[in-house]
């Protein structure tokens, strides 16, 4: 297998210093984190004596981790992670936090996104006599760090392994001592600091920090690295190119509605970029109704612009697994009906508009469209909350390659036409910007305008 199909992972990370029983708040934080990874989770602290231990598996947080194991991870540092499940890679061997002994001592990492100059970097220094045990980034920024000159110090290491990584990171790094966070220079993936009682939290979302009571101090910059000690935070910045290109799928279907990212609250977002579909193209229509969850935010502000009553046309069923893992096309389908059922008492002779995040392959839309004819819908309009998906997405959002991707085969009409609706409408990429009240985003897989060197990638992009 191609390395460069591994590398796709979609996490989440934590980060606790000089909190008592840090590990059981990771624990509940991790939990608020868990839309953003099913596959597997763990966490690595720090006990009394300095050693860090780690534990890891495959499965839900709350199943992961019961009293025996959280027990085992007293002390008032940790770190956490959850990942997410693609169908390339199930290996226990890329569950994080990585535990790693360097020169420069023993630490432990964890770290969201997706390193697109990996392979390059891995060749180089596996022609030195590196080994390596995983397909995981992490384990290549671990290595980093690790063979750095001890002389150096934790803080230069860290930012001298960030610095030669291109791509998409938020990543921690426990020691015995300290903790630290860093974003890559672009600030892809979100991370933000707040304050717990003496002590202190990193977290993907801002969720996070609500749920342990946490109050949220700032984000993490671009390029910055925090230092968090028993002297404070420390800000370090190891690069002087830094920009803001949040990826906009953060916003729009990732990240939790109760999230603030970069000053701008998800749900709010998503509302806004509702109420702007509407604007751009008005539909006469009986009612509104979204996809449970991803599309609510965008129906209400949809229902609000149009002054459309909003109804729950589809119902969740929420103890089936997500349908998009499943490997193939038959059995996606089928998770979309397992997933998904249509109100009939609502949906009956109705004129029907149905908001979305997003449409990917394509099988939500036309399964949904299906159902609701079936449960008697005069009428089904799809309107989506973001632009055509169109190219594939190398900064840690699996979506699959360019010949998954429905609207880099189909054109608008044909897309209408496989889906079945009466008609179709996406979201400009101007608007995601409106919404964010932004001037900077990733919208790469829009518009195929990635903002870094893509290195390799790039052959796999016609
Ligand atoms: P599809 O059925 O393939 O068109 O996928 C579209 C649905 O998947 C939308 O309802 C989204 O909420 C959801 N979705 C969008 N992006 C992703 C992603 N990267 N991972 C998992 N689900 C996604
Ligand atoms: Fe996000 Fe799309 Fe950019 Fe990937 S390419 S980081 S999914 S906006």
């Amino acid at each position: 297998m191609n390395c460069k199909d591994e590398l796709h992972e979609e996490c989440g990370v934590v980060g606790i210093y000089g909190v008592e029983h840090a590990a059981r708040v990771a624990f509940m934080a991790l939990q608020s984190l868990q839309h953003r990874g099913q596959q597997g989770c763990g966490i690595a602290a720090v006990d009394a004596d300095g050693s860090i231990r780690i534990h890891k598996e495959a499965g839900l947080v709350k199943d992961v981790f019961g009293e025996d194991e959280l027990s085992g991870l007293e002390g008032r540092s940790c770190i956490g992670h959850v990942r997410y499940p693609t169908t390339k890679v199930g290996g226990r061997e890329n569950l994080q936090p990585f535990g790693i002994t360097g020169k420069i001592g023993r630490f432990a990492l964890a770290h969201n996104g997706n390193i697109v100059n990996a392979e390059e970097v891995k060749l180089a220094m596996e022609s030195h006599g590196h080994l390596f045990s995983s397909t995981s980034d992490s384990e290549l920024f671990g290595h980093l760090i690790g063979v750095g000159p001890v002389s150096l110090g934790w803080a230069a290491n860290i930012g001298h392994a960030a610095n030669q990584l291109d791509g998409a990171y938020a990543t921690v790094v426990l020691t015995e001592n300290a903790l630290y966070a860093c974003r890559d220079k672009y600030g892809f993936r979100p991370l933000s600091l707040g304050r717990l009682g003496d002590g202190y939290i990193v977290a993907s979302e801002t969720c996070a920090l609500s749920l342990v009571g946490a109050e949220f101090i700032r984000d993490v910059e671009p390029g910055e690295l925090l230092v968090i000690d028993a002297d404070g935070v420390h800000s370090h910045h190891f690069s002087t190119e830094r920009k803001h290109r949040m990826c906009s799928m953060e916003y729009i279907y990732f990240a939790r509605p109760d999230s603030v990212i970069e000053g701008c609250s998800v749900h709010v977002f998503r509302k806004r970029s509702g109420a702007l579909l509407y604007q751009e193209c008005p539909t006469e229509a009986d009612l509104v109704t979204y996809v449970p969850e991803s599309g609510m935010s965008a129906a209400i502000g949809y229902s609000e612009a149009g002054k459309i009553p909003l109804q729950m046309g589809l119902l969740k069923n929420m103890y089936v697994a997500r349908t998009f893992i499943q490997p193939t096309q038959a059995m996606r389908n089928l998770g979309v009906r397992m997933k998904l059922s249509p109100m009939r008492s609502i949906v009956n002779g109705k004129r029907v508009v149905v908001v979305d995040d997003s449409i990917v392959r394509g099988t939500t839309s036309k399964q949904l469209v299906q159902m609701l004819r079936d449960a008697g819908a005069k009428e089904v309009h799809m309107r989506i909350a973001s632009p055509k998906y169109a190219w594939p997405c190398y900064y840690g959002i699996d979506t699959g390659t360019r010949d998954q991707l429905i609207a880099a085969q189909m054109s608008e009409q044909e897309i209408c036409d496989f889906i079945g609706a009466d008609s179709l409408y996406y979201l400009s990429e101007e608007a995601l910007f409106k919404a964010s009240e932004r001037t900077e985003l990733c919208t790469a897989c829009f518009g195929g305008g990635y903002p870094t060197d893509l290195y390799g990638y790039s052959e796999e992009k016609e």
